[in-house]
């Protein structure tokens, strides 16, 4: 499970643990199904639940794609993802149960997303996110060996301006001394309390690295190491086995420092 929260126009994405989650109140909802989504809103004007819609379907196309699945079968009937849109803030944190500082957050394992209307970013970050979480983990699969800075990468490079920056607040973090090497941050988890220093270079490295993976080599190559975590290919074995010049995350840490440093 992931929840989203932002800070000025940041999106962060914290994974927690799916107890935390709890199902919609079944307390009267609008309907309205598309294609690959239902929606639910709570008084919320039909034109803006038609852009979701819109929106949804546009970004799932866009997402599939990326993740090189355009092959892909879609969510047709029970498969549809939910999408359920609170009145406002105020009804999301508390009918919701959600954290005041969220803005959104999706459940991958159920295909459901939770928001309200003044979301910042929510057409262009928040959506785009959190569909690439749910359409990259149904593929890969919920048992993948997946750690969470790709899963945040990839999600990330689904949204409209693929965290244009993140390059260059990195570069500083290295200027800095505080760079955090993949293989560390290969063990790092979020939490509610992690600091906002630590959270934000976590997704800046993040959405480098993945923006590098995907743009140095080609993305047939991307698509074909998504493929091998789905075979529950181990994630370092499935690097080497897909890029045969990454030895490994050390190997992938210095070409990736490399192209940060020449850039
Ligand atoms: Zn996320």
């Amino acid at each position: 499970m992931s929840v989203v929260w932002r800070v000025g126009l940041t999106v962060w994405c914290l994974f927690l643990t799916a107890d935390v989650w709890s199902a919609p109140s079944s307390q009267k909802w609008e309907e309205q199904k598309g294609q690959n989504f239902i929606i639910y809103d709570r008084d919320v004007p039909q034109d803006f639940v038609d852009t979701v819609m819109a929106s949804a379907q546009e970004d799932f196309g866009r997402v599939t794609a990326n993740l090189g699945i355009s092959r892909y079968q879609g969510w047709s009937w029970d498969k549809r993802a939910v999408i359920y849109i609170y009145r406002d803030e105020e009804d999301y944190v508390q009918n919701g149960q959600q954290a005041g500082w969220s803005h959104g957050a999706a459940l991958a394992e159920a295909k459901v997303i939770k928001t309200y209307p003044s979301a910042q970013g929510f057409f262009d970050s928040m959506l785009p996110h959190e569909l690439g979480h749910i359409i990259f983990r149904e593929f890969v699969g919920m048992s993948a060996d997946v750690p969470l800075w790709f899963e945040e990468g990839v999600a990330m490079y689904q949204e409209k301006a693929k965290r244009f920056g993140s390059d260059r607040a990195v570069r500083e973090a290295i200027e800095k001394g505080q760079f955090i090497p993949l293989t560390e941050l290969t063990d790092m988890r979020l939490y509610k309390d992690t600091d906002e220093n630590t959270v934000q270079l976590f997704y800046a490295e993040a959405a480098s690295v993945v923006y590098f993976l995907i743009t140095e080599f080609d993305e047939q190559h991307f698509h074909q190491f998504c493929r091998e975590l789905k075979e529950n290919t181990r994630f370092e074995d499935a690097l080497r086995k897909t890029y045969v010049r990454i030895k490994g995350l050390e190997d992938l840490n210095t070409m990736w420092l490399r192209h940060l440093e020449g850039g």
